[in-house]
């Protein structure tokens, strides 16, 4: 299956993701990981990412597109594969359908986590992620066992830069911009599959393994 998990910034992508990889086995390729490793190496790709992120902007197209298309060339994504957080712009979207034509292939779903806009702000600034496994928690929906320890691995959780309160807001308006036009985009494909996101953890992933369900028969 070639899955699109979209969403808010803060939606619950990387959750389910995570839940979805498990139980599918399909590679994560989240943009966001992506240029936070580029960030943390140190690398050109890094650099030139650093600034958009650190204020909440996106990343220009070119450059997220690039990242994407050597991602989606490599071998492990001949089966399928899971993206997070990519496409966020209709110029994405129109240069991954491009891809998938290319490569005789297409997006079976685009899972749409559909959250209260107000819930976002909560779930953005108690996020904690874990700087050694990138494990995320969350300081009231989903501590870890041992405040400020993750769970998986023993190592420290940090907040990150861009889940400040100062630069969550320009996160979110620039996010909630782009997405309109994009589920409409996915609408019009007939692909978008609406998930209520404004649930427990477990309940959104019973939703989404229903869809999933369903999709891989
Ligand atoms: P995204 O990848 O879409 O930005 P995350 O999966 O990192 O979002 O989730 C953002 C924060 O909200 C995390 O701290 C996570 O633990 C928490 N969270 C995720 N899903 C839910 C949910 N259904 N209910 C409450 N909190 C959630
Ligand atoms: P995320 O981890 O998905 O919340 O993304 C963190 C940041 O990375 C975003 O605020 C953007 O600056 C950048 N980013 C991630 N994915 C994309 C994308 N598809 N297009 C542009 N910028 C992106």
């Amino acid at each position: 299956m070639n899955l699109i998990l979209m969403g808010l910034p803060g939606a619950g992508k990387g959750t389910q993701a995570d839940q979805i990889v498990a139980k599918f086995g399909m590679p994560h390729i989240s943009t966001g990981d992506m240029f936070r490793a580029a960030i943390k190496n140190g690398t050109a790709l890094g650099k030139q990412a650093k600034s958009f992120m650190d204020k909440g902007d996106l990343v220009p197209d070119e450059v997220t597109i690039g990242i994407v298309r050597e991602r989606l060339s490599q071998d492990d994504c001949k089966a399928g594969f899971l993206l997070d957080g990519f496409p966020r712009t209709v110029s994405q979207a129109e240069a991954l359908d491009a891809i998938m034509t290319k490569e005789k292939s297409q997006i079976d779903a685009v899972l749409y986590i559909d959250v209260n806009a107000e819930h976002l702000l909560a779930r953005l600034t108690g996020r904690r992620v874990c700087a050694n496994c990138g494990a995320s928690y969350h300081v009231t929906y989903n501590p870890p066992k041992k405040e400020g320890v993750c769970d998986r691995c023993g190592g420290q959780l940090t907040q990150r830069p861009d889940d400040r309160e100062e630069t969550v807001h320009e996160r979110l308006e620039v996010n909630i911009k782009q997405q309109k036009p994009l589920v409409t985009f996915y609408k019009g494909k007939n692909v978008l599959k609406k998930i209520n996101g404004d649930q427990p953890i477990d309940r959104v992933f019973e939703e989404v393994s229903r869809v999933l369900g369903a999709i891989a028969q």
